[in-house]
């Protein structure tokens, strides 16, 4: 299973995909690392299984920006 993670740097906050290792397996949640690929920033979320963290490919930034709509403006 893959999802799109945002950095929680604030100084960073690129996209990239997350996957979740063993995360089928019943009980509590705990508390799991996840660590940005650009910048090594780690932070802690509750969840099942082991996250790994990848790099976007240049196709597959292309194709977030795109699912993302990226407004051309901003209302100000
Ligand atoms: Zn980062």
């Amino acid at each position: 299973m893959c999802s799109i993670e945002y950095c929680h740097n604030s100084d960073c906050g690129h996209p990239f995909r997350i996957e979740v290792i063993g995360g089928n397996l019943p009980g509590m949640k705990s508390l799991e690392s996840i660590t940005c690929p650009y910048c090594r920033y780690t932070y802690w979320v509750r969840g099942r299984g082991i996250f790994r963290s990848f790099p976007l490919t240049a196709k597959q930034m292309i194709d977030h920006n795109r699912s993302q709509g990226m407004p051309l403006e901003k209302a100000s």
